[in-house]
């Protein structure tokens, strides 16, 4: 197994990466919340974090990915202040929280699916775990680090930290931690910098629960907590997030989770940086109108373009969005386009001894602290080596190199070799093939079955991949 090197901001350092139970990696992402569409700003966070997933797996590691969805209790402040997110957008536009939530769930499961990202293992929404978070905020009374009151039961964060003490992860003192959020706070709370864990008594709130304190929901913060433990354990080795969670959602997620069991929650916090606007501005929710992926063909750009132009910078480093850039990107993409659709029909099967090389400097740049640019460069420097030589020995490496590239070039090589197919068989192949990723298998089959009657031989493979031929008559 390959070591990876990584970026810790526990330590501050970038340490060796060594899983608690190797070869198995337990990996956390603090998810959407479903209340609006995920920007290009936010979907950069998801493809780093695929990155390090596929980086991980291409070292040998099995990582069960866990991604939690906020549908209830973020409220618009990340402190405890403003209105629930999903029930501001509920009320504004006539419809349920479900409804909401579900909605931009599915907008944020197909982005997803477009940038090629690996559905998570485990994606877990806050409204189905509230026993689990109930739970929880039991344990954390019971260890003497939270109270309850009428508005609800908070944590006791001064208690629990020293009223001096720096965070953690932030390395601030809880006055600076709070410094950019405004402090409105109720006057149950012991201490400004209490969060809340459950709220009580907001009889305008949609969506409620019973507790032992009474009807309320629960607070934004201990949903990560309750869900990570759940499908993860008590500790586990890599949780990932934006960089502005830092001083607030995850220090708070820290505070609770190991008061609770006294334990060490994350081994390896990684966080990565914001795509800005040209003008350095921050492409968020708060900056009004941003891009969103939905945008990209009608500017000329493949959705994975926009994972190209995010592999081609550093997760720690801010990058900046601009057409250039982009273009820049889907000319790259292009490049290993042409490359898998243009294949002489006899390239070889197995990759040519001179590539080894290649795929091991790949590696290698992955393994220093996910230096994607660096591994982008070694891919294109294998293609240009393959033109200049005449061997293609270099497409069985770059298959391999695109397990991490995530861009489907065994799916263009493929294309190209049953475009000679009728134009109705091939929409209903590309629906199927949609469909199966999806994991619909009852419209898989329902397609399958048409496929076959218009007189064609359907074959699954083991890879998840489909052959399709015309019966021989
Ligand atoms: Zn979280």
């Amino acid at each position: 197994m390959k070591t990876l090197h990584i970026f810790n901001t526990l330590s501050r350092t970038v340490e060796e990466f060594r899983p608690l139970y190797p070869p198995n990696v337990s990996l956390y992402s603090c998810g959407p919340t479903v209340y609006l569409p995920q920007h290009l700003g936010n979907l950069r966070a998801y493809l780093c974090w695929d990155f390090l997933r596929r980086t991980l797996e291409f070292d040998g590691y099995r990582v069960r990915h866990v991604m939690n969805v906020t549908d209830v209790g973020h409220l618009t402040g990340d402190d405890d202040v403003g209105e629930d997110k999903i029930e501001k957008t509920a009320k504004a536009e006539g419809k349920s929280p479900l409804e909401i939530a579900n909605r931009y769930l599915e907008l944020f499961n197909r982005d997803c699916h477009r940038l090629n990202i690996e559905p998570p293992t485990v994606e877990s929404r806050a409204t189905g775990h509230i026993g689990e978070m109930i739970e929880l905020i039991e344990r954390i009374i019971a260890s003497g680090y939270a109270y309850v009151t009428r508005s609800g039961v908070y944590f006791d964060i001064v208690q629990y930290r020293g009223p001096k003490s720096l965070g953690r992860l932030s390395r601030q003192t809880l006055d600076e931690q709070y410094s950019a959020q405004r402090l409105e706070h109720s006057p149950d709370k012991r201490n400004p910098h209490d969060f809340v864990l459950w709220v009580l008594n907001q009889p305008e709130h949609i969506m409620q629960w019973d507790s032992p304190w009474g009807r309320g929901y629960p607070g934004w913060h201990i949903e990560c907590s309750a869900m990570s433990m759940k499908y993860l354990g008590e500790t586990i080795d890599i949780h990932t997030g934006g960089i502005d969670h830092i001083p607030i959602h995850h220090e708070n997620e820290i505070a609770q989770s190991e008061s609770a069991t006294h334990k060490q929650f994350v081994r390896y916090f990684v966080h990565n940086a914001f795509l800005v606007g040209k003008e350095g501005m921050k492409i968020s929710k708060s900056a009004g109108k941003f891009p969103l992926l939905a945008d990209l063909p009608a500017a000329g750009f493949h959705p994975l373009a926009f994972r190209l132009f995010c592999f081609g910078a550093k997760y720690r480093s801010e990058i900046v969005f601009s057409d250039e850039a982009m273009h820049a990107a889907q000319t790259t993409l292009d490049y290993f386009f042409e490359f898998a659709r243009n294949l002489p029909a006899d390239a070889p099967v197995e990759a040519g001894e001179w590539t080894r090389a290649y795929v091991d400097k790949f590696g290698e740049a992955l393994n220093d602290d996910l230096n994607t640019p660096r591994a982008l460069a070694v891919a294109r420097d294998l293609v240009a080596e393959s033109y200049r030589s005449k061997d293609f020995g270099a497409w069985p490496a770059l298959r391999m190199l695109d397990a991490v590239l995530g861009l489907d070039l065994e799916e263009r090589h493929k294309a190209a070799r049953t475009s000679a197919m009728p134009a109705d068989i091939q929409a209903l192949i590309e629906e199927r093939a949609a469909v199966r990723q999806a994991r619909n298998f009852a419209r898989a089959d329902e397609l399958r079955k048409e496929i076959e009657s218009r007189g064609y031989d359907v074959k699954d493979n083991r890879d998840g991949s489909a052959a399709y031929q015309r019966r021989s008559s």
